[in-house]
C-alpha cells in the first residue's frame, strides 16, 4: 500500500455479508480491499491513475437529500434500503421494472431475465410504483421504463400514458429494440401515449459483437429500429456496453455511427461491462474497464477530438460514479466538445434545475472563451455556431455500475439512479441488482420473485 485513500465498507462476494473495505493506491493504481472472517480477502482494481481519482473529488456537490424516506429504520448500509436515513442524495432518474421476460436471452443480462420466475405486474401495480416515485421524487421526475424488455407487453402504450398522466415529467424505455425493428407501428403508439425518448441498447457495428452479447446477430434489426425512430422522430440514446472482449476496439466506429444518425442519435452510453446477473465469471483485475481506461479508448480512437479532459463527472452521483461529454458536430463532421474539466467543478448545489441552468451558462462561457474572435473567423459566426449547436450535438456519457466484487457504500450512499420497487422503496441500482458468487441477491430476486405471482407468468 503506497497511500490510504478512504475507508469504506462492502460485501462478501460469497455470503453477502457487510464488511468493511479500504480504498488505497498502489503502484499508480487505486485498490478496494476487504476480509469477510468466513471467506477471506478479496483486493480489487477500481481506478487506474492516483492523481486522476483523486481530482475527481473536487467534483464533489453539496449532497441534496431526499426530502423523505420510505424506510425511516435505522439501516447498515446497504441492508434495510430503500432510502434510509444515512442516504445522500436525492432521485434523478427513477427506473421501473414492468416485466422480467425477455424476447431475447442475452449470455450477459444484468437482470437475469427469463429465469426461475416471471414477474409481470398488473397496470393496478404499475400505477403504485409510479405512485412511489411520485410520493419521493421531486419534479422534474424522470423514468426509465426497463425490464426484461418492456415491449414484450402489449399495454406498454398504456403504461407510458398512465404515467404521463400522473404527473411523470419525462419517460424513456430502455430496449434491445427488437420490436420496435419490426413493428413501426407499435413505436408510434408509444410515442404517441407520451414516450419521450429510447434508451437503446447497441453494442456495436459488426454481427459477431451481438453473437457474444446477446447470442443472436442483430446488427440488422438494430439499424432498422433505428431507421423506424429516425422516421417517427423518437430520439435515442445508444447504450453500449463495453467488454475488453468484445467491442472496446469498436467505441471509435460508434461514435462515428451516432455521428451520422445525428439527430436520431442524441447520445451515447458506455457501459464497462459489470459483473451481475447472467455473468458467472469471476472477474480478473485485466478484464476490468474503469473509467480511465474507457476515456483513454475514446481519446485514442477518436484520435485525440475528444480527450479524456473533456469528460466531467456529472457531480449528480458519487464523484467516481460517471462522467458526461457534451459536443456540437461541426459541418465537417468533427467534434467541438462543449466540456472541459478547465472549467472547474460546480460550486454550487446539486438541484437539477440550478444545476442544469448553470452548467449550460458554463459551457457558453466556456465556449466563448475558447472560440475568441480567431475561434469565429475559423469556425463561422457565433450565430451559425448557437444554431448548429441547437440540433447537431452529441452527448457521451459513461457509468461503471458497480458489481458484488467492488462494490462501495460510499458510492451507493450518493447515488441518484434508483429502482423503485413493487413494495414501496427506491434502491439504488446497483445495489438492486447485485449478486453473490451464487446468484443470490439481496434485492432483485428476493423482491420480485414475491410479486411473481402478478399478472401472467
Ligand atoms: S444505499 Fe442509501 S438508502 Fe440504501 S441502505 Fe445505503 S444509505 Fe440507506
Ligand atoms: S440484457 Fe436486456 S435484452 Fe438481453 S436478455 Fe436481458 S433484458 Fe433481455
Ligand atoms: S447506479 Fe450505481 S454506478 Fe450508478 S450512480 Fe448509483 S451507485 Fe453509482
Ligand atoms: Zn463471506
Amino acid at each position: 500500500m503506497d497511500e490510504k485513500l478512504g475507508e469504506s465498507s462492502s460485501l462478501c462476494p460469497e455470503c453477502l455479508k457487510v464488511i468493511p473495505a479500504v480504498k488505497y493506491a498502489e503502484n499508480d493504481n487505486v485498490y478496494l480491499e476487504k476480509t469477510c472472517p468466513e471467506h477471506g480477502n478479496y483486493k480489487v482494481l477500481i481506478w487506474r491513475g492516483v492523481a486522476d481519482y483523486k481530482s475527481m473529488k473536487a467534483y464533489a456537490c453539496v449532497p441534496s437529500r431526499p426530502e423523505k424516506y420510505a424506510v425511516t429504520k435505522e439501516a447498515t448500509c446497504p441492508v434495510d434500503c430503500g432510502l434510509c436515513k444515512d442516504h445522500a442524495q436525492h432521485t434523478c432518474l427513477v427506473v421501473l421494472e414492468v416485466t422480467n421476460d425477455c424476447n431475447l436471452k442475452c449470455p450477459i443480462c444484468f437482470a437475469s431475465a427469463n429465469e426461475r420466475y416471471h414477474f409481470n405486474p398488473t397496470m393496478e401495480q404499475i400505477r403504485g410504483m409510479f405512485q412511489t416515485t411520485i410520493d419521493y421524487v421531486n419534479h422534474p421526475i424522470c423514468v426509465q421504463i426497463s425490464g426484461g424488455e418492456p415491449t414484450i407487453r402489449d399495454d406498454l402504450p398504456e403504461i407510458i400514458k398512465m404515467g404521463k398522466e400522473m404527473g411523470i415529467d419525462y419517460i424513456e424505455v430502455n430496449t434491445n429494440a427488437v420490436r420496435f425493428s419490426q413493428d413501426i407501428d407499435f413505436l408510434r403508439k408509444c410515442k404517441e401515449a407520451g414516450m419521450d425518448s429510447l434508451y437503446f441498447s447497441f453494442d456495436g457495428l459488426t454481427s459477431d459483437v451481438y453473437m457474444k452479447t446477446c447470442g443472436r446477430d442483430l446488427l440488422a434489426a438494430k439499424l432498422k429500429a433505428i431507421e423506424n425512430c429516425r422516421e417517427v422522430e423518437v430520439g435515442v440514446t445508444l447504450v453500449t456496453v463495453v467488454s475488453p472482449d468484445i467491442n472496446i476496439h469498436q467505441i471509435g466506429d460508434i461514435i462515428n455511427f451516432a455521428k451520422k444518425n445525428v439527430p436520431t442519435v442524441k447520445g451515447i452510453h458506455f457501459q464497462p461491462l459489470s459483473y451481475f446477473g447472467r455473468f458467472p465469471i469471476i472477474p480478473k483485475d485485466e478484464n476490468r474497464t474503469v473509467l480511465p481506461d474507457l476515456l483513454k479508448e475514446i481519446e485514442k480512437q477518436t484520435k485525440g477530438e475528444l480527450r479524456m479532459d473533456n469528460f466531467i463527472p456529472t457531480s449528480c452521483t458519487n464523484v467516481h460514479c460517471d462522467v458526461k461529454s457534451m459536443s456540437v458536430i461541426m459541418e465537417d463532421g468533427s467534434l467541438f466538445p462543449l466540456t472541459h474539466r478547465a472549467m472547474g467543478p460546480p460550486k454550487d448545489t446539486c438541484c437539477v434545475a440550478t444545476k442544469t441552468r448553470k452548467e449550460i451558462s458554463d459551457l457558453w462561457r466556456y465556449i466563448d472563451e475558447s472560440l475568441g474572435a480567431d475561434g469565429e473567423e475559423a469556425k463561422g459566426s457565433w450565430d451559425e455556431f448557437i444554431q448548429r449547436a441547437r440540433t447537431n450535438y452529441l452527448t457521451i456519457s459513461s457509468m461503471p455500475f458497480q458489481d458484488v466484487w467492488n462494490v462501495d457504500t460510499e458510492r451507493l450512499k450518493g447515488c441518484c439512479i434508483h429502482t423503485v420497487t413493487p413494495d414501496g422503496k427506491l434502491i439504488p441500482f446497483c445495489l438492486f441488482n447485485i449478486n453473490s458468487v451464487h446468484g443470490k441477491t439481496l434485492y432483485r430476486h428476493e423482491i420480485l420473485e414475491k410479486y411473481a405471482k402478478w399478472g401472467s407468468s
